[in-house]
């Protein structure tokens, strides 16, 4: 659960059955965290949260509120571009090389530009496709960005990074050697 304080901007609350009495510390994000008992809910978070506020202001090196609000914006910003845009893009390209899926999510991961996951479906002989694109991706230049979709998109024909998977992305996507190493110029965390 995440609460978002006035002051501190996002705050993590993690719940666990082991922790007995509230405790503050901070993530790796920077954010302050809190850890509480299984079932506290969110107003006597908040509550408790409240009533710490010295305390947390004076002891926990949280980072710049303003710093990390303006981060949230942005990475809020992010997400809402990419909603407009990736799934019409995926489709896109989809309809035009001929690609069948069968769900879209976007992502925020900070090691994958995309994925595609096949399932096994129950009783049928189709897998479900599942193609998820990262947010960071409406950072990147454009070619990049197609690369990246018809690379997720080659995957459903192919799940793994065989010589024909790379024939494929290659039909589509003539220059896709020269996209793949320059992405690595580029990190998809946000
Ligand atoms: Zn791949």
């Amino acid at each position: 659960m995440v609460i978002v304080d006035k002051e501190f901007g996002e705050v993590i609350v993690r719940k666990n059955a082991w922790v007995r009495n509230i405790r503050f510390s901070v993530s790796t994000s920077g954010r302050l965290a809190m850890s509480v008992p299984k079932y506290t809910s969110e107003f006597l978070a908040k509550r408790f949260l409240n009533a710490n506020r010295k305390m947390i202001r004076e002891k926990l090196p949280v980072k710049d509120p303003a710093e990390q609000r303006a981060r949230d914006y942005q990475k809020k910003q992010l997400m809402k571009k990419a909603r407009e845009y990736l799934p019409y893009r995926l489709e896109y390209f989809a309809r035009l090389h001929g690609y069948k899926y069968d769900n879209f999510r976007l992502s925020h991961a900070n090691t994958r530009w995309g994925s595609c996951t096949h399932r096994k479906r129950t009783g049928g002989n189709t897998d479900e496709i599942t193609i998820s694109l990262n947010i960071g991706l409406m950072n990147v230049p454009e070619t990049l960005r197609d690369y990246v979709i018809l690379h997720e998109l080659a995957h459903i024909n192919h799940p793994d990074h065989s010589k024909d998977f790379w024939a494929e992305v290659g039909k589509h996507d003539h220059n896709y050697k020269l996209h793949e190493r320059r992405l690595k110029g580029f990190s998809p965390g946000v």
